[in-house]
């Protein structure tokens, strides 16, 4: 155990790392449908490389049934009142890569999608809260902290708080993570005191209610311990009103509690130099890779087969987080007086798709628009491109920088939440720095910032020193997990 661990708990007076629940909506690679999940199952691994046993609790999705019931052993079950409801939870669990995973099992609820989207998703989340909570005691295992995540959890610590007297689950201790504020858990009074039974006393603007209306991510954000998000600076920029969605005061009030820590990315899947997803491998020292990889990039998407033309991507959902509104403003500018290529892997708005076709069409051999999802795909853009675009409007955290810089695609991001913590930007008097940023919501500005990457780009030796800066940086989850592990111990 490091040393630093060992001080800290003496100073506790114990000797034993605390037992950690993990709860959260998805886990990879069980159910996924974003970053979230890759948290869930990432986090518990690196962790026990710590001495912490952290297991993770989960619904037990139709997905997961699908690939895992031949795995899964089934621990008990009982029943929970949800509404005027009786419902069942079987309690199953699964052990996988060392990580003990239990999975509450109910067919109506997870027998569909991971979200239902309205209603039934804020009743599908109180179900599995309750059924967390009143699963909690039987377990074959005592957590000292939950660590809730997002808003679909987020209802567990007040509930322990208020319904449980005297049980265990009252002197539990909570974290709750913010993978994304923009998502809250709004419902009406109504809706939220039949499916929870929450004594009226708590709808006021004090505890639940924010604007009016019960909202989960605002009960959890007061009556957890701890509260973080997934970067230093998303958690400074959601304490301001253009960040916050409404929430800024409530964060403000919690601010001496709320903390940021960069999530990682798992090093093994992305990992250049024994990547089975690429037509050659490459790694910092040994490049020759990499350019096969932009070859076969180009010829595969139609792009001009030119070694020497700097070729720019996006790996992305294309909303107007991700900034696609400036992409749209500056890139007609961009490919009619530059020399570059451009390559686009995402789908989302149909209306950023649409404009994206359209340039594609008007800038043939040297603009491609791959409109849909792979993750195949996804590799080989990384390693293949030489510069990864990322203006995000707003990003608590984002993975995608970070694996562009381990395959040597050096980033062009704005100076926001994740990508402000992750990228340092190239300093042309010291040489330092891994990428390029700009810090406004402007088109102008990542015009320029596009325009002094292109300028580097000619530079061989100034490219050479940033693409080795890029792949140098560690993202692994082991430095999250020690983060994790010190915010965990100051909560005992
Ligand atoms: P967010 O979670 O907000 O979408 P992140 O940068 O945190 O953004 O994570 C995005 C992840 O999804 C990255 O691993 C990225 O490679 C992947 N991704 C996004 N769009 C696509 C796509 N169209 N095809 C393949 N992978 C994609």
């Amino acid at each position: 155990m490091k040393k630093e661990f060992k001080e800290t708990l003496k100073s506790k007076g114990r000797t034993e790392m605390p037992a950690v629940l993990l709860a959260a909506a998805e886990c990879a690679p069980l159910s996924k449908t974003g970053g979230l999940a890759d948290v869930a199952g990432a986090l518990p691994k690196a962790l026990a490389a710590l001495g912490i046993d952290a297991r993770v609790i989960t619904p037990y999705h139709r997905v997961v049934k699908e690939k895992y019931a031949g795995q899964v052993e089934h621990m008990f079950y009982f029943y929970v009142q949800i509404g005027w409801r009786r419902e069942y939870v079987g309690i199953e669990k699964l052990v996988l890569d060392g990580v003990t995973i239990y999975l509450v099992d109910n067919e109506h609820y997870f027998g569909d999608k991971i979200y239902l989207g309205g209603e039934a998703e804020g009743e599908q989340y109180c179900f599995f809260t309750r059924a967390v909570l009143d699963a909690i005691p039987n377990l074959d295992f005592s957590p000292e902290i939950v660590h809730c995540n997002d808003w679909h959890t987020a209802m567990i610590p007040m509930l322990a708080r208020t319904q449980y007297p005297g049980g265990m689950q009252e002197q539990l201790k909570f974290l709750l993570t913010i993978h994304n504020i923009a998502f809250q858990g709004i419902y009406s009074y109504g809706f939220v005191k039949d499916r929870l039974g929450i004594d009226d006393k708590y709808f006021t603007y004090e505890y639940l209610n924010l604007n009016d209306n019960p909202n989960f991510l605002k009960a959890g954000i007061i009556f957890s311990d701890k509260v973080n998000t997934v970067s230093p600076s998303y958690a400074w920029e959601i304490m301001t009103p253009d960040y916050s969605e409404g929430l800024e005061e409530v964060l403000a009030y919690r601010a001496e509690d709320l903390s940021g820590i960069i999530n990682g990315i798992d090093k093994q899947v992305f990992n250049p130099a024994a990547d089975p997803l690429l037509p050659a491998t490459f790694s910092r020292g040994r490049l020759k890779g990499k350019a096969v990889c932009k070859a076969a990039l180009q010829e595969r998407m139609g792009l001009e087969q030119r070694p020497d033309v700097p070729l720019f991507a996006m790996v992305t959902r294309m909303t107007g987080q991700k900034g696609f509104d400036l992409v749209a403003a500056v890139l007609d500018s961009l490919m009619s007086n530059e020399d570059m290529q451009f390559m686009l892997l995402g789908t989302g708005d149909p209306r950023f798709e649409n404009f994206m076709r359209a340039a594609e069409y008007r800038y043939k051999g040297r603009l491609c628009a791959y409109i849909g999802y792979s993750e195949e795909l996804s590799h080989l853009v990384y390693a293949g491109s030489d510069f990864f675009l990322m203006p995000s409007r707003f990003e608590p955290c984002g993975l995608s920088q970070m694996i562009a810089m381990r395959y040597g695609s050096v980033p062009i991001v704005r100076e926001t939440g994740g990508l402000k913590d992750t990228v340092a930007p190239y300093n042309q008097y010291t040489g330092e720095g891994d990428g390029f940023s700009f810090a406004n919501y402007d088109a102008w500005e990542l015009r320029d910032a596009v325009r002094k990457a292109l300028d580097c780009y000619g530079q061989k030796e100034v490219m050479a020193g940033l693409i080795s800066h890029a792949m140098q940086k560690d993202f692994g989850f082991e430095l999250s997990a020690q983060e994790y592990a010190r915010l965990y111990l100051c909560m005992l």
